[in-house]
């Protein structure tokens, strides 16, 4: 392992609830939940003053509602966030060849590799100007872990929130990790923190007194060594620049909508098994599981996650399938279905296995952070083509002739509630209108400002 903490991972700060808050002043220093809103959505992001009220990512929105009533309920705009995302993967990229993003807001960088630092002094730097760059570009914070292993740097950023940096200086890992709770391992959820608890250990550093022997009988072999290794703080996977974007997909169009919801998952099944035996007849396996939904109105709909390492297993594709189908409202009937998977790698055991032993406990309980659905969708052309009804989502950028930019505060019973503002003005007024007011129109998200 390095001697250097110059592993660095960046995390933004609640980044859609905070990206929503930089281009609506109105709900700035307020409670702001970002995510599905239909009957089965679940919170993707939300705000800290959210978080007050005991609300968190992948809590079902009908319990968010009950404990933050007042909260600003908004449906994610992901081609905004994306590219507020992309402006900070080109930042990362200026410090390192070797970016490895997890998600839209979340990624290491191997900091020597570029150069940008070598020692614990020129990280620190490293880092704080990364966060300096990004507030000025973005407007938005970021949180900064500095470490000699991605598992580490990830603790450090997680410890680091919101808003800030913090090192782990080599040769204090173990001192560190010894009191913490064995979940803060990776791939250590509740159904192996139960294992563990029921052979009398709680901390990392039970691990590490237990021994290998005794980690290997509780957890069985694969696991048992990895995790006596990650309680020891070995952690020596690099990080690795995403190579390749090709993906393998499969999709089947219906003749006719398909309604029944329970009709839609075993096809998004049928999919995920045909989409596996591809995968694998091509001796590939990928990181991001894709979900393609067409409704009957022609929107189309792409939901993503990607997974801590490639797979090629047919149960973490079907469940990462089946949660994202979680988040699509198919209740007007579905004509295309499609899934895929893509950032191809090679085949690595130790990935698969953190990534299955990862997923299958994000399964039992959802609530675990480190293991959070990063949820993509994309508007395709034919969205826009979209002829028919106009539907208002609640935080979607409009325009009207007379009152200019603002967005969707609400809307029903006929009627649309529009808040002006832009992310320099002021916090605006609320006008309501009719749905069908020929004044209003759908509009672009506009660019957030440095922050003042
Ligand atoms: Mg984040």
């Amino acid at each position: 392992m390095r001697t250097a903490p110059t592993i660095l991972h960046l995390d933004m700060d609640a980044f859609f609830a905070s990206a929503e808050q930089a281009a609506k002043p109105s709900l700035r220093g307020k409670a702001v939940i970002v995510g599905g809103l239909g009957p089965r959505g679940v919170v993707a992001t939300c705000s800290y003053e959210a978080r007050v009220f005991g609300v968190h990512s992948a809590m079902p929105m009908a319990q968010a509602r009950r404990l933050a009533p007042n909260a600003a309920y908004l449906v994610p705009r992901f081609g905004f966030y994306r590219e507020i995302s992309e402006q900070v993967m080109g930042l990362l990229r200026e410090l390192s060849p070797l970016v490895e993003p997890l998600s839209l807001d979340e990624a290491f960088v191997d900091l020597e590799a570029g150069g940008a630092a070598w020692d614990e002094a020129s990280a620190r730097l490293a880092g704080a100007k990364l966060r300096a760059d990004i507030r000025v570009v973005t407007g938005l914070t970021g949180s900064v872990g500095l470490a000699a292993s991605k598992m580490l740097a990830k603790i450090a950023s997680e410890q680091a929130k919101p808003d800030g940096l913090v090192v782990i200086e080599p040769g204090t890992e173990r001192e560190l990790l010894a009191p913490m709770s064995v979940r803060i391992l990776p791939g250590v959820g509740p159904a192996t923190g139960d294992h563990l608890r029921r052979g009398g250990i709680t901390t990392v550093g039970e691990i590490a007194e237990a021994g290998e022997d005794e980690v290997v009988r509780l957890l069985g072999k694969a696991h048992g060594i990895a995790l006596y290794a990650m309680a020891l703080a070995h952690d020596e996977r690099p990080v690795v620049a995403e190579r390749d974007t090709k993906s393998v997909s499969v999709e089947d169009t219906y003749d006719v909508d398909i309604h029944d919801r329970v009709r839609v998952r075993m096809e998004v099944q049928r999919l995920a098994d045909r989409c596996v035996r591809r995968l694998r007849g091509a001796h590939l396996s990928g990181r991001t599981i894709v979900l393609k939904v067409r409704r009957y109105d022609f929107s189309t709909l792409t939901r993503s996650e990607t997974l801590r390492g490639p797979t090629d297993d047919l149960s973490v594709v079907r469940e990462a399938a089946a949660r994202l189908l979680e988040s699509v409202d198919t209740t007007g009937g579905v004509r295309l279905l499609g899934v895929g998977v893509s950032g191809l790698a090679d085949y690595t055991q130790e990935d698969l296995f953190a990534q299955v032993q990862a997923q299958a406990e994000a399964r039992a309980h959802a609530d675990e952070p480190e293991h959070r659905t990063q949820d993509e969708a994309k508007e395709s052309a034919e969205e826009q083509e979209a002829p028919a009804v106009r539907r208002w989502s609640a935080g979607h950028d409009v325009w009207h002739a007379e009152f200019g930019h603002g967005w969707v505060q609400g809307s029903g019973i006929g009627r649309v509630t529009v808040r002006f503002e832009t992310p320099d003005s002021e916090p605006g007024r609320v006008r309501t209108f009719r749905v069908d007011d020929p004044e209003l129109e759908p509009a672009d998200p506009l660019p957030l400002r440095s922050a003042g």
